[in-house]
């Protein structure tokens, strides 16, 4: 039986970030995931965009370990319209890994079953059947697969029907010739948009021919690469996906797959394609939605776009409500007003009825509406480095209860580590 202070479940950009600040702030921490690989979505189902981490005033809202991922992006003002290399975010997670002495990582090691007591996980028991112990753990499965296993309550889906966003297979291909779009320089919406209008034209001319099953009515989202070389397309989209269900995943796979080949066929004629072949197809399926753990508050829509302030925010998020239609080929995409920013607050990270467990990914307690809009990858930095904080804070003092932290220590700690935090006096 091997024992730590805070196990972290699950080895996306949530449970990478909960996993280093949980080490960083002294505890014996082992970091968990199914992979062989760490990464989760954002390196294994790469997703191209850096999505909003900085106000309406420019001012930088998600630091911390997102800075340390992303460090080029904070070199100059905020960046609207900014994409990175899954290879470059994985080799980077690696070797911030490796740097932390008390962080242990095991991968290709999925969590199997969890036992508990009034409330409180005392031990995981892993697939290949060794058992470990916490003080303190940290759900960072995005699909609240722990929190499940551990008894918590959880929501999926609309509240109206339960139906969740599409799950999307992205794929790259390359080189491409951008000048043939009409762009030299690509970094802004503008010339990016420009893309995404040229492709729409020949995809829904494909649609109208009856040759795809992509539901997707709106235009070919394709991200370019940095070096601008080759396009990243987040375009395909899957109805009736439920995440939690291996055979329902495997189904979606193959019929997204199908679509990446139908959209291909579509576009290619453009001539910024003229040398352009697929060179890469996403092993992973990306799943937008999962379980949403119902924690001591349920974060929702009216808090997003009323600004929300709390005096036990630990994280905050400038990313836009962004819900990829359950049913048709929408979009509904709303900015959040004035400042740009609301927060979220412990509370969202602490399932009800648990006490030893906290919630390091996008399974926080909110509504399908509010969870569109956290789900990305720069408040889900902020929200994994504020559990692993956390539950480093909960460990220390041998804490019987998450609900029992000093929030002036954990704010402090997460100054700290270079983390956007505003108190409220
Ligand atoms: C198609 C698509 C496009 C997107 N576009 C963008 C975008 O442009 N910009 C952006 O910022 N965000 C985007 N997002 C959202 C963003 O990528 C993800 O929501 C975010 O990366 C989630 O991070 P996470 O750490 O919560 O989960 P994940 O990265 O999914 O990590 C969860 C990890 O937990 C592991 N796991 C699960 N169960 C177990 C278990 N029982 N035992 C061990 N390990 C387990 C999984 O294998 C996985 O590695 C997009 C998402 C999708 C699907």
């Amino acid at each position: 039986m091997m024992d730590y202070d805070v196990i972290v479940c699950g080895a996306g950009i949530g449970g990478v970030s909960a996993a280093i600040a949980s080490a960083r702030s002294g505890a014996r921490t082992l970091l968990v995931e199914q992979y062989p690989r760490v990464g989760g979505t954002g390196v294994h189902s790469p997703v191209g965009l850096i999505c909003t981490y900085f106000d309406r005033a420019g001012r930088y809202i998600n630091i911390g370990l997102h800075k340390e991922f992303f460090p080029d992006l904070y070199e100059g003002p905020p960046q609207g319209c900014w994409s990175y290399d899954e290879r470059e975010l994985l080799e980077r997670y690696e070797t911030l890994i490796a740097a932390e002495p008390l962080l242990t990582v095991r991968t290709s090691l999925g969590v199997a079953a969890c036992g508990r007591s009034d409330g409180r996980i005392d031990r995981l028991t892993f697939t290949d059947g060794t058992v470990a112990t916490a003080h303190a753990y940290v759900d960072s499965t995005a699909d609240g697969n722990l929190s499940a296993l551990a008894g918590a309550a959880f929501q999926m889906g609309r509240e109206s029907d339960g139906l969740l966003q599409p799950a999307t297979l992205t794929f790259r291909a390359g080189p491409v010739d951008l000048r043939a779009f009409g762009i030299d320089e690509w970094r802004s919406w503008a010339s990016v948009t420009q893309i995404w209008d040229q492709l729409k034209d020949l995809y829904l001319a494909s649609r109208a021919a009856g040759k795809t099953t992509n539901p997707n009515g709106g235009g070919v989202l394709a991200i370019p690469s940095r070096d601008g070389t080759s396009l990243l397309f987040n375009h395909t989209r899957v109805h009736a996906v439920d995440p939690t269900q291996p055979d329902s995943v495997q189904r979606a796979y193959a019929a997204a797959l199908r679509q990446v080949d139908e959209l291909w066929e579509a576009i290619r004629p453009h001539p910024a394609f003229a040398h352009a072949r697929i060179t890469h197809v996403s092993k992973k399926l990306g799943v937008r939605e999962g379980r949403r753990i119902i924690g001591e508050y349920l974060l929702t829509e009216q808090d997003c776009l009323g600004e929300a302030r709390f005096p036990d925010m630990v994280a905050a998020c400038g990313y836009a409500i962004d819900i990829h239609n359950p049913q048709d080929g929408t979009t509904r995409l709303v900015g959040i007003p004035g400042s740009g920013y609301y927060h979220i607050p412990y509370r969202c990270l602490i399932p009800k009825d648990r006490t030893n467990l906290l919630l390091g990914s996008r399974c926080i307690s909110g509504t399908h509406e509010a969870h569109s809009s956290y789900r990305v990858m720069a408040p889900v930095s902020a929200i994994g480095q504020a559990a692993g904080t956390a539950a480093a804070l909960v460990a220390r003092d041998r804490l019987q209860d998450v609900r029992a932290i000093r929030l002036d220590q954990l704010h402090t700690n997460l100054r700290r580590q270079n983390q956007f935090v505003e108190t409220m006096s």
